[in-house]
This record gives C-alpha cells, sequence and structure tokens, in this order.
C-alpha cells in the first residue's frame, strides 16, 4: 500500500512516501502559515497515494483530527483530517506524534516485545503505548500522555496546570530555565548540553536532575503496565549526562519482581520513526488504529 507520511512539529513538517518501506524524507519549515507548508510539501508527493497517516503534535480531538497544537499557535481547532481528506481525495488517519513515533518503534524498530511505551523528550515530553501489541488509545486518544505523570509532588506549575508533573521538570525549556535561575549562560538545550558536556556542573545538574524524574515517570508506567521495553526519543535523550540518574532513579523507585528485566533504552528508529509510525495507521490497522 502507498501511503503518504506525514510528520507535523512546531518548527518543522517531514514527509515521505511508505512503498514497502519509507522512500525519501522531504522536510520543511513550519512557519507562520502551517497549512500553505503543509501543502507546499505534499502537493509534488501526491500522485498514486492511497492514503496519508499523520503524526501531530496535540492536544487534538481524536479521532476527529481537529488540531491545537502546542507549539503552532496559528492551528486551534484546525480541522487538518478532513482537510487534508478534502484537498486529496483519500483516507487521512491521524494521531499524536508521539504515538506515532511508538507506533513507528514498535513495528519496526526490532524490540521484540508486544509491550513498550515510547516517549520523546524535547521541547515537550510526550508519549505513547502498545499493550498486548496493540496501541492503546484511551477515551481520547490521550493514552500514554507520560508527560503529566506527577513525579514530584508540589514540584514546579506544568503548563497543564498541575505541579510537579515530568513535563515541567524534564522539558527542554524548564532544564534550561533550572540551570539559568542558578547561574548558567546557555539559552537552548543544546547550548546547555554543550556545557555539560564541557563538565559544567549546574548543566551536569540540570541533566541529572531531569534524568531522575524521567526514571520516576518511566517506574510508574512501567509497574502500571508491565512493560517490557522503553524507547527514549527527543533531542534531551541524546544528552549522555541524563542517563546514569535516569537508570539509578528507575532502579530505586521500580523494584517489583516483574520489572527486573525491563529495558530502558534510546529509540532505534531516530527522527524516521513518526513517519512509520503515521504510515502503519493503515498499513496496519489491526494493531495500530482503532479509530473510525
Ligand atoms: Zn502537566
Amino acid at each position: 500500500m502507498k501511503v503518504l507520511a506525514v510528520d507535523i512539529g512546531g518548527t518543522k513538517i517531514a514527509a515521505a512516501v511508505w512503498d514497502g518501506a519509507l522512500g525519501e524524507v522531504h522536510r520543511t519549515p513550519t512557519g507562520s502559515d502551517p497549512w500553505g507548508s503543509v501543502t507546499t510539501l505534499l502537493d509534488p508527493l501526491k500522485d498514486g497515494i492511497e492514503a496519508i497517516g499523520v503524526g501531530c503534535g496535540g492536544p487534538m480531538s481524536w479521532p476527529a483530527g481537529e488540531v491545537s497544537p502546542l507549539n503552532i499557535p496559528a492551528w486551534r481547532g484546525f480541522p487538518l483530517r478532513s482537510e487534508l481528506a478534502a484537498r486529496y481525495g483519500v483516507p487521512v488517519r491521524l494521531h499524536n506524534d508521539a504515538v506515532c513515533m511508538t507506533i513507528g518503534e514498535h513495528w519496526q524498530g526490532g524490540w521484540g516485545t508486544e509491550d513498550l511505551m515510547g516517549m520523546v523528550v524535547s521541547t515537550g515530553v510526550g508519549g505513547g503505548l502498545v499493550s498486548g501489541g496493540r496501541v492503546l488509545n484511551g477515551a481520547g486518544g490521550n493514552a500514554g500522555h507520560v508527560g503529566h505523570v506527577v513525579v514530584e509532588a508540589g514540584g514546579p506549575l506544568c503548563p497543564c496546570g498541575a505541579r510537579g508533573c515530568l513535563e515541567a521538570i524534564a522539558r527542554g525549556p524548564a532544564i534550561v530555565a533550572w540551570a539559568a535561575k542558578r547561574g548558567c549562560s546557555a539559552t537552548t538545550g543544546v547550548e546547555l548540553a554543550a556545557l555539560a558536556s564541557q563538565g559544567n556542573a549546574v548543566a551536569l545538574q540540570a541533566f541529572a536532575r531531569a534524568g531522575r524524574a524521567i526514571g520516576i515517570g518511566v517506574g510508574n508506567a512501567a509497574v502500571l503496565l508491565d512493560l517490557e521495553v522503553v524507547a527514549i526519543g527527543g533531542g534531551i535523550s541524546q544528552v549522555p549526562s541524563l542517563w546514569p540518574t535516569l537508570r539509578l532513579s528507575l532502579r530505586a523507585h521500580a523494584q517489583i519482581d516483574y520489572l527486573k528485566d525491563l529495558r530502558v533504552e534510546p529509540a532505534a528508529l531516530g527522527q524516521e520513526a513518526g513517519l512509520i509510525g503515521a504510515a502503519a495507521l493503515f498499513v496496519d490497522p489491526d494493531r495500530y488504529w482503532t479509530g473510525d
């Protein structure tokens, strides 16, 4: 089946044709006119496609596919799914970008498990779940949103309104802000990661603190869902100083016997996981699509 796979984020949009394997990936900045960017990217790729699978930043109504991505202010309740169907004349399926990343990792990541959580740690903290070999959606498509598991009661305020969510501590901007308060000059996650690699103590502490929080959040999810694998992607996950405290904290907080073989590792597919998962919404719907 020939599926046009699309991955829409606040900074860039990626698209590729899946035809038994993922073809060349095309990218464009999201910009201030996201619909214009989407159509400019997709129009040249539309020939012969039978369906369009989309991963997009949330929140969204699912499966209706009306999107209000936090990082795309131009879209509030934008009917992305129906607009794409109307323009390209093919069926469209759409899910949260972190859910698509999770599906991609389960389908093509070679993990050898039917119980996996995918996580994206970057500007936000997102996630998705495959349980018993099938994607979990929850009542409104939000299952797996591990960024809003509370890891520190009474902790820092989260954009969702609660205190102490994993996202409020481990999202890139929160890590940078924590370090800045302690005199660190970095203004982006990339700058802070560079300082950490040079041995800057505050930068190292900032990532260690995020790693500790991620370990607690991962442990909470794993104990609830009896997970075998947690695959973590996103820019922040590539910072080495995050991982030692993540593993220590996980070991401390997830001690129950059935989690002794839990594997928590960097994601296998890199940036293409979301596109591969978006294609799977059509290529393997028995496992990955229960919407309409
Ligand atoms: Zn929250």
